[in-house]
């Protein structure tokens, strides 16, 4: 008999992991995904769902009871109640790092203090502690919400000392963090697993480009030389060796001016930047995880063809049903979510361009731009 593993969250990435476990021979006999919209992306392709929000305790508690392993897709789950279960069920990535790492601010305490480079930080308070921080790290600076906040939401950038009310209005009541802005020259990011076993495995370094604080294009490998690359990585391994618990966990970083790297943010799970990987790599960032949660051999990470990921977002004019787009396109795959609804900005569904004729990452770009032009998001009125 396979082992039943429970997933917190059914999105885009939950359905991708489904997926994953279908297509593998991996001992996994049924997957559970824990969600509160009805018949989510994962449960389309063949997860059981139990329809709940993510923080949940009961639903969280049946969840466990119902799977030998649990892990999960979104970093909002309850790590009080996932605390409370881990005598109960196997959870990973472990409680103990989902907690650091939902909050924004302990997360950079703990890579400070194991010694990885981030941008200068600080919590604060009142006021008084955002002016102080402002002499000392000086303008522009980001004022951060801690916790709950994703894909740029929860950050203020202050520019000039008369948004100061303005910023801390806008987070009223929520617990606060300010970072020096860095001007990075390029945001990169690194897929990195960890199994059971405490064997490490990194993907090749990626470069990331985000719209309105939105990942919109991936491209693997990222366009960095080779120290940068190793500088990249060995960040990446040292975080993984610090790090409790085993999966996969998305490690943004920026590169600065100076060359010098950051981590941004970690994500304890598969992440938006390694979906090139379902066409690029040998294995996908979705089984590397479930290997790496169920103490199998990690596979190889090695980047067959360079490609870019390319996200379709829902258009910013119009909510509800849409039709499928068409792409006739070579060495073009999509990949869509098969959510009911588009709404504005929403992820519905990626591209991944693959460079399968050795065209090189230039001509590969222009193609990109030709594809993505001809992507057009249109309501389906004939649902
Ligand atoms: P976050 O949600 O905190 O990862 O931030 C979303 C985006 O904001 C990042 O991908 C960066 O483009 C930008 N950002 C976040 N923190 C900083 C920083 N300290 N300096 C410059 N840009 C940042």
């Amino acid at each position: 008999m396979g082992k039943i593993l429970g997933i917190i969250g059914g999105g885009q990435l939950g359905m991708m992991l489904t997926e994953a476990a279908k297509n593998m021979p991996l001992d996994i006999s049924k997957i559970i995904v824990l969600d509160p919209t009805e018949n989510c992306p994962a449960a389309k392709v063949g997860a059981e769902q139990i329809i709940a929000d993510f923080k949940d305790e009961s639903s969280i508690r049946e969840l466990a009871e119902r799977s030998d392993i649990i892990t999960y897709e979104i970093e909002s789950g309850n790590s009080t109640v996932l605390k409370n279960l881990e005598s109960q069920c196997e959870i990973n990535p472990s409680p103990e790092t989902l907690s650091i790492i939902q909050d924004k601010f302990t997360q950079k305490k703990f890579l400070a203090d194991n010694g990885i480079p981030v941008a200068k930080f600080t919590d604060i308070s009142s006021k008084n502690d955002l002016d102080s921080k402002i002499n000392e790290f000086g303008l522009p600076i980001l004022l951060k919400t801690r916790r709950d906040a994703y894909d740029g939401r929860g950050n203020f950038k202050i520019n000039s000392l008369d948004q100061v009310s303005d910023a801390l209005h806008t987070f009223d009541g929520k617990s606060l963090m300010v970072e020096q802005f860095v001007d990075f020259e390029m945001e990169v990011s690194v897929i990195a697993a960890r199994s059971t076993t405490g064997e490490i495995r990194t993907f090749p370094v990626v470069e990331n480009i985000h719209e309105d604080n939105i990942l919109k294009m991936t491209i693997a490998p990222a366009r960095i030389n080779q120290e940068i690359s190793e500088k990249a990585k060995e960040i990446a391994y040292k975080t993984m060796e610090v790090l409790h618990g085993a999966g996969v966990f998305g490690i943004e970083m920026f590169v600065t001016k100076n060359k010098e790297v950051l981590i941004n943010e970690i994500a304890p799970r598969v992440h938006n930047s390694g979906h090139h990987t379902l066409q690029s790599s040998k294995t996908s960032q979705f089984e590397q995880h479930l290997r790496a949660i169920l103490g199998m051999r990690l596979e190889s990470t090695d980047l067959i063809h360079p490609t870019i990921m390319f996200n379709i977002l829902g258009p910013k004019d119009f909510k509800g049903r849409y039709k499928t787009p068409k792409i006739n396109f070579d060495n073009a795959f999509l990949k869509m979510y098969e959510k009911t609804e588009s709404k504005p900005k929403r992820k519905i569904g990626h591209i991944n361009l693959v460079d399968q004729d050795n065209i090189g990452i230039d001509e590969l770009l222009v193609n990109m731009n030709k594809l993505q032009k001809s992507i057009i998001i249109e309501p389906n009125g004939t649902e």
